[in-house]
């Protein structure tokens, strides 16, 4: 009536159009697509396994208690009428009743545990599948370690734990530009696969990597600010010993070599001060000629 969801209003409008029976089916279809809908994933794909599974649960429900009820009242009658009855065959008639309602109940209940059984087994499924959708949102597609949102997760983790140092390295592969220019765009992703590999080959409980963007990646360590500078420096040096070469050549065609800026957070630093600062120390290395390691101000 208020409008506050068009959508909803429109639908009810279609579904009952004017004054006539409260219908449940409708009532119900409506509810799951406007109220429980919103309460879901974002993938319309599991979205709607979902609903289908809340929907065929529901009518199983429903069906094992209509069953239940149908069978409480054959019980009520018997009752009612063992209270006049006298007549065995009578009371023979009414207990082979009985026999076959509870036969049919039973039956019901079966039905229900098969219904719930493969409820059980689809969310199992769908479970599975969220978790994988989860981690691959999290994980960079060409170089396939964690992408800037699962860094973002894991500098504000490693903040959050006061007991342990946090340094940063934001690394930037030097005139990369240049060398997508000169050796095309394909061997530039490769390029960048390659340092990925590299990075990923340091991933340790205490060093967390990741792409940050573009042509620039990100290392956390949860250490001194010493044990960061000796892996920036083995990072730095591992880069530049890259030989560049064409498929199925030993032709050195040319080096690749990174620059990388160091910051170790300050006590209560914000993860945007702490980027500021190392990217602060990137630009200064970029500035003193490339292939070198900065440590920005302010670290131990
Ligand atoms: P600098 O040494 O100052 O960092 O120079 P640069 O050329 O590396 O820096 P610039 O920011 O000018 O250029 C970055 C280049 O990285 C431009 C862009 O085309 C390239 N790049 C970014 N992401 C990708 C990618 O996913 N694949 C490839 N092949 N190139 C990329
Ligand atoms: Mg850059
Ligand atoms: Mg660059």
């Amino acid at each position: 009536v208020q409008k506050q969801n068009p959508e909803l209003s429109e639908a009810l409008l279609e579904q009952f159009p004017g004054p006539g029976c409260y219908d449940h089916e409708k009532s119900e279809w409506l509810f799951f697509e406007f109220f429980i809908r919103n309460y879901l994933p974002n993938s319309p794909k599991i979205q709607n396994l979902l609903v289908n599974i809340v929907a065929q649960l529901a009518q199983a429900v429903s069906k094992n208690v209509k069953g239940t009820q149908k069978y409480g009242e054959s019980l009520k009658d018997a009752m009612d009428f063992f209270d006049v009855a006298v007549d065995s065959d009578r009371i023979r008639d009414i207990l082979a009743q009985l026999l076959a309602d509870t036969a049919a109940v039973e039956n019901l209940n079966q039905e229900f545990q098969i219904e719930l059984q493969s409820a059980r087994i689809e969310v199992e499924r769908l479970r599975k599948e969220l978790e994988e959708s989860q981690r691959s949102a999290r994980i960079d597609s060409l170089t396939r370690i964690p992408n800037r949102r699962a860094f973002d997760d894991a500098l504000d983790q490693s903040l959050s734990m006061t007991d342990e140092p946090t340094c940063l390295l934001l690394l930037d592969l030097d005139h990369f530009k240049q060398c997508n220019d000169v050796y095309g765009h394909q061997m530039g992703d490769r390029i960048l696969e390659i340092a990925g590999g590299i990075l990923a080959g340091f991933q340790t409980e205490t060093v967390f990597v990741a792409r940050y963007g573009g042509e620039e990646f990100a290392v956390i360590v949860n250490d001194r600010a010493a044990v960061a500078h000796d892996l920036a420096e083995t990072l730095r040096q591992k880069v530049s010993a890259l030989r560049l070469k064409r498929k199925n050549s030993t032709e050195v065609i040319g080096i690749v070599t990174v620059s990388i800026g160091l910051a170790q957070a300050r006590e209560g630093e914000t993860a945007q001060n702490l980027i500021e600062r190392a990217d602060v120390a990137l630009y200064r290395a970029k500035n003193n000629g490339r292939n070198c390691v900065v440590i920005g101000s302010e670290s131990a």
